[in-house]
């Protein structure tokens, strides 16, 4: 199929400019993706002492805490009321070294699950550190998220251990703990004592844990990191990733944000999601540069006097972000001290070209759009400082990465053909094999394989690729929902709703919304005898945010007597989201005639 539209509605912005002082790290993108060898990036890295593997700790940490950078501005945390809390690499190596020895304590070893759900809390940070020193696997939960994905990603992820604080733990968490046989132990970040055996206070058992600690050897291809993503069909999956994946955190952390060593970077997500953690801890880590995190929500003066005040240089954040800033009628140039920036990077979803180029004109940079996705674990397609932005494009593929667009050859045989000729739609596609690639879907091995077809990982976004090798985004294969930057998957929002005593079926899309990117809509069906009302749907509303939590529970519902079908039984999605936008309704040969 023919793209819509032209690649070059927008003017191209040149390449950084001539008042720099640090030039990029990639100057020649043609040349170091001609010349790129991932066993070259493996030996800019340090490795465990001794030849005892790599650990993604040692490189983020230790091997700068016991370096020059000892002293180095880590993290600068700054919390919610204005207090500002600092950690050395040496502070950091210290803290996490104590987290890694209280989870031995506690017999927790390689592999096992350390999940976090937590807000952006320092002791979030120390967890993920010393979880990883361990070789145990971190993985973070969204503290937005309500109840029932709390539970579903516990149980699913095998948790062992979940580190928390006693409101999340209480509203969230207590009441299901008896369903959740494997998890042994919940400490708590605010106690000071112990609640029973199995509910501990954390920062009693840190006080009393050494300082020192041997981080065990550690396999490049341990498990590591247990990211969750929403799926259509079913309930979320956990992603695996490995230490081995530090390699690509390192490489983009180089060539994409241009990490040079006086930067002070400021990564606005929250780990609960994949970026939150590739880029929020571990990428300028390993760079032994300053890492500043805001535990407050976003609010436009804050995040503007915190660009000035802290002085980022670099600064990474979501389509979402900068459009609530586009709305606003402040010059931020004449109100703060913008100077010091140097870099804007997005990833998460779309990015319009008016922002790449309100960017320029009112912060004084263009904002360098990247892409990415959970399964990825690493940026893959960006925008490089050194190359011109063709705004509404992803950027070309880092180098050690090979993208195509590809094209099913028929969906029942295992091939795929890349599409050859620019401008011409079809899903992207990228050449496994890159250090931070999922290694799979926890206990869904059958789910994992399904990605890979005649060669290549699929990645379920529709794209393009012009003459020039840009990539631009055009949308999602399937039905996963964007709001907000964060995946929303269909099944797990419709799978709550059904458990309402007054709903039959239901069924949930992603509505277009300028702000949020989509919201969350969900057309229910009542069980006969049941009148639809406003008050049904307020409760429907309230039933659902209570449940999964305001990240995940649909904005608006809307009843239908009957939702559309195929003959097999398959609510037909993508249809009701045609009818919604008031767009064609494409093949509905397989709808059931009844309906
Ligand atoms: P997640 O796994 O939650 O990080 O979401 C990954 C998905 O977000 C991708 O598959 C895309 O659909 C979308 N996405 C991420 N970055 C971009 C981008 N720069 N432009 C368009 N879509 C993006």
């Amino acid at each position: 199929m023919k793209a819509k539209g032209s690649t070059v509605n927008w003017k191209p912005i040149k390449k950084f400019p001539n008042t720099w002082t640090v030039k990029p790290n990639l100057l020649d993108y043609d040349k170091t993706y001609a010349t790129f060898s991932w066993e070259e990036v493996r030996r800019e890295l340090d490795g465990l002492p001794g030849g005892k593997g790599l650990n993604i700790a040692h490189e983020a940490i230790d091997r700068h805490a016991t370096g020059p950078r000892r002293d180095h501005l880590a993290i600068r945390w700054l919390s919610r009321e204005g207090s500002v809390l600092d950690f050395t690499y040496g502070d950091l190596r210290e803290q996490s070294n104590r987290f890694a020895n209280v989870l031995r304590g506690l017999g927790v070893g390689k592999g096992d699950r350390v999940f976090v759900l937590a807000g952006r809390i320092p002791s979030l940070y120390i967890a993920a550190l010393g979880s990883l020193k361990n070789t145990s696997v971190f993985c973070p939960l969204f503290s937005a998220f309500g109840p029932e994905p709390v539970f579903q990603r516990l149980s699913r992820g095998d948790a062992k251990v979940l580190v928390t604080t006693e409101r999340l733990y209480r509203q969230k968490v207590a009441d299901m703990r008896e369903r959740l046989p494997q998890l042994q132990h919940v400490l708590l970040v605010d106690i000071d004592e112990d609640i029973d055996p199995g509910t501990w206070s954390l920062p009693k058992r840190l006080k009393e844990a050494a300082t020192e600690f041997t981080i065990p050897p550690t396999d490049p291809e341990d498990m590591a990191l247990l990211h969750f993503t929403s799926g259509t069909t079913g309930m979320p999956k956990g992603a695996i990733h490995v230490h081995e994946a530090v390699l690509t955190h390192y490489v983009t952390g180089k060539y994409v944000l241009d990490f040079h060593p006086e930067d002070i970077f400021w990564c606005t997500a929250d780990p609960g999601w994949v970026t939150g953690t590739s880029y929020g801890i571990i990428a300028p880590l390993v760079h032994g540069i300053t890492n500043l995190i805001d535990e407050a929500d976003f609010d436009a003066t804050r995040w503007y006097r915190i660009l000035e005040e802290q002085r980022v240089t670099v600064w990474y954040t979501a389509p979402t972000a900068i459009r609530r800033l586009m709305r606003l009628e402040i010059e931020p140039r004449r109100q703060y001290d913008l100077s010091h920036l140097r870099l804007i990077h997005s990833v998460g979803e779309p990015l319009n070209p008016e922002a790449v180029v309100w960017g320029e004109q009112v912060l004084g940079l263009p904002i360098h759009d990247n892409w990415w996705q959970t399964e990825t674990g690493g940026i893959m397609i960006a925008n490089f400082p050194s190359m011109e932005i063709r705004p509404g494009s992803m950027g070309r593929p880092l180098p050690g990465i090979e993208a195509a667009i590809v094209r099913r050859v028929n969906e029942d045989k295992d091939e795929v053909e890349v599409v050859k000729e620019p401008n011409v739609e079809g899903e992207l596609a990228l050449k496994p094999g890159w250090p931070s690639m999922f290694r799979g879907y926890l206990h869904e091995e059958k789910r994992y394989q399904k990605c890979f077809v005649g060669g290549w990982y699929l990645t379920g976004d529709l794209a393009r690729r012009d003459e020039d090798g840009y990539f631009w985004f055009v949308g999602r294969a399937d039905d996963i929902i964007k709001t907000s930057g964060h995946m929303v998957g269909p099944f797990e929002v419709e799978s709550v709703l059904m458990e309402h005593p007054a709903v039959a079926e239901a069924a949930v899309i992603g509505k277009p919304e300028p702000l949020i990117g989509e919201l969350v809509k969900a057309f229910v069906s009542l069980k006969p005898g049941i009148e639809p009302s406003e008050k049904l749907r307020l409760e429907l509303l309230g039933f659902a945010r209570s449940r999964l939590g305001s990240a995940v529970a649909p904005k608006e519902i809307e009843f239908q007597a009957n939702l559309p079908r195929t003959r097999s039984g398959k609510i037909m999605r993508r249809l009701l989201k045609a009818r919604e936008l008031g767009l064609p309704e494409g093949d509905i040969s397989a709808l059931e005639t009844s309906e």
